[in-house]
């Protein structure tokens, strides 16, 4: 009797791989029985978008691309990079066994490669804003985004606990204990959704394990020099709380633990995180990371069986793909890494490949073009800049009166690039009209309506004492990582200083607004302000600080951080015993009218 002719769809449903209605752990073990060696090492490579073509990628059997910092199309619009994304996949699913890549993106703060993208704060902020479900939604939001652009992984969340705020990374950071990274996890439940598998899912990853926060001296991609107890007491618990969430993937730390790199350890990477942590998704290394084991440029045979054997899954290997399969090879064919290994990674990426649905939608859904940089993001969005800003000092010229004269200086009042930080159009952003969005200067316009009269002056060369009050926003200028280390001081440069001291010539009553990724040093100069607003890197919706100087919003947030009271505190943590300017935990609020 002959069977019945299949239908197109139902045949398109063998191998059995491709059958959406089997179970997935089915579907991996099918495809990986019909995966030659080569296949499967390819599978274990990400590339920068500029370093290979869709079909290099294809030919190469590459499971993964990524957008690096500020790698965007040309010109950067989300139907770009929903294109680019849709050029690489049409690629991978035309070969043999049509696996479709994987697009990774660092989304840290919103999905902030992309022009026209709502641009949220940084960690920093958040950490702040004490509001966990905010941060969940905040990450519903930025998954929205990246899905829209057809991407499916986001290198987000940063779980650093920042513990020397000489760290340049600090502003990526919730806080300095482990508890504020932990219940910020909740941003994984936003971006991953009710489950990968629903179009507006991104894969979340946790990021970077583990002690990146804990460096000697705040060294971006430093030493941790701490022991066992300290390492699971402070750095390792937002991790096993991400695990517990089902973060997909957990990134490496460049950091090294006592001398030991990161990228190399077996013991923290498979025993601890792996066995211990029963982690079942990706481990993906850092960019070039493997490059840096052994501190010299480039990567040898040596460091990719170190970083293999330790447990690493996925390789951030922006350039020389096919130099890393070389290597790889060999070190299988010659046994140096078991074919258990190759398996294991391969389980694991194909895992989540089929779990967000890639086989059956490999392709962007361009339905959710227009929620990039919607309306509702960018309240969403102003709402935790509001909820972040913490109020330090007030002596009652806060809130504003939206009746008066108010005068607004200082370089980062009016300088969105400034304003949004690194991570932001290029990887250490910049300052500038980088994004669209509301300046800290326009929300105030905006907010303080019709009856308010504001004017400016970046350097406060045109303030005369006939205001009601000043509002001078300084602070830092951004850098996403290396720039911003070691710094001599954490002082305000010479600009704003000249700016406050005209400002303070005047008579006027002024409110001090930081714009920073961190604590300033301001000690000495404090007792001479009315009033101070830490607002953090508050991104895309300046309008959310304005809320706060005129108190639509009540200022809420309470500091992260420990506020060393001099700069040679450092570094400053709570419960450590020192005299802090401001505690862990401090941030006052409006009286009652
Ligand atoms: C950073 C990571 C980031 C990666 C990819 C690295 O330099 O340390 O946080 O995810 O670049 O852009």
């Amino acid at each position: 009797i002959a069977a019945p002719a299949a239908s197109a769809a139902e045949s398109s449903w063998w191998p059995l791989y491709k059958n959406p209605y089997l179970p997935v752990q089915l579907r991996v073990g099918d495809l990986m029985d019909r995966m030659s060696l080569d296949d499967k090492i390819g599978q274990m490579i990400q590339s920068e978008r500029g370093a290979v073509t869709p079909q290099q990628a294809a030919e190469l059997r590459l499971g993964s691309i990524l957008s690096g910092g500020g790698s965007a199309p040309t010109p950067n619009t989300p139907e770009s990079w929903a294109n680019m994304y849709d050029g690489y996949q049409r690629a991978a699913t035309a070969t043999p066994l049509g696996i479709p890549i994987i697009y990774g993106v660092d989304a840290v703060h919103g999905h902030n490669n992309v022009y026209g993208a709502t641009v949220f704060p940084h960690n920093v902020g958040l950490g702040a804003a004490h509001d966990p479900r905010m941060v969940e939604r905040i990450g519903a939001a930025t998954a929205k985004e990246v899905a829209a652009t057809g991407l499916d992984w986001n290198f987000a969340p940063c779980l650093c606990v920042a513990r020397d705020d000489r760290w340049g990374r600090t502003y990526e950071s919730f806080g300095e204990l482990p508890g504020d990274a932990s219940a910020n996890t909740t941003v994984i439940n936003g971006l991953q959704g009710r489950s990968l598998n629903q179009r507006t899912s991104v894969l979340a990853t946790a990021k970077h394990y583990v002690g990146d926060g804990g460096t000697t001296g705040g060294d971006d991609q430093g030493n941790t020099e701490i022991s066992e107890q300290e390492l699971r007491r402070v750095h390792l618990p937002p991790f096993r709380e991400a695990v517990r969430r089902g973060a997909g993937s957990v990134m490496i730390s460049y950091s090294s633990w006592n001398g030991a790199k990161m990228h190399a350890h077996r013991y923290l990477i498979t025993d601890v995180l792996k066995k211990e942590l029963r982690f079942s998704g990706i481990v993906v290394s850092d960019w070039e990371g493997v490059d840096k084991i052994d501190g010299q440029q480039g990567f040898t045979p040596e460091e990719v069986r170190q970083s293999v054997t330790a447990g690493i899954d996925l390789f951030m290997v922006p350039q020389n793909a096919a130099t890393f399969i070389k290597y790889l090879r060999a070190a299988v064919d010659s046994g140096q890494v078991p074919m258990s290994r190759i398996d294991d990674a391969n389980r694991r990426i194909l895992t989540k490949k089929f779990e967000l649905g890639l086989f059956e939608r490999p392709y962007t859904d361009r339905s959710l073009l227009p929620s990039v940089g919607s309306t509702e993001h960018r309240a969403l969005a102003r709402e935790a800049v509001g909820k972040s800003q913490v109020l330090l000092k007030n002596d009652g010229v806060l809130p504003l009166k939206k009746s008066g004269r108010i005068f607004v200086a200082g370089k980062n009042a009016d300088d969105m690039g400034n304003q949004a930080g690194g991570w932001t159009i290029s990887w250490q952003g910049a300052s500038g009209p980088t994004i669209p969005g509301t300046t800290i200067l326009e929300g105030i316009r905006q907010v303080g309506g019709a009856s308010a009269k504001v004017d400016y002056d970046r350097e406060a060369d045109g303030i005369d004492g006939g205001y009601d009050a000043a509002v001078v926003v300084v602070g830092e200028k951004p850098y996403a990582e290396m720039f911003g280390d070691r710094p001599d001081s954490l002082a305000l440069d010479a600009e704003d200083q000249a700016t406050l001291a005209k400002v303070k010539a005047s008579g006027v009553p002024f409110v001090v607004v930081t714009v920073s990724g961190r604590q300033l040093d301001i000690t000495k100069e404090l007792p001479g302000w009315n009033a101070l607003v830490a607002a953090w890197l508050p991104g895309s919706e300046g309008a959310g600080v304005a809320d706060v100087l005129f108190g639509d919003r009540k200022p809420t947030g309470k500091l992260t951080f420990t506020w060393a009271a001099d700069f040679g505190q450092h570094p400053i943590n709570a419960g450590d015993g020192k005299k802090a300017l401001f505690p862990y935990g401090f941030g006052l609020t409006y009286p009652r009218r």
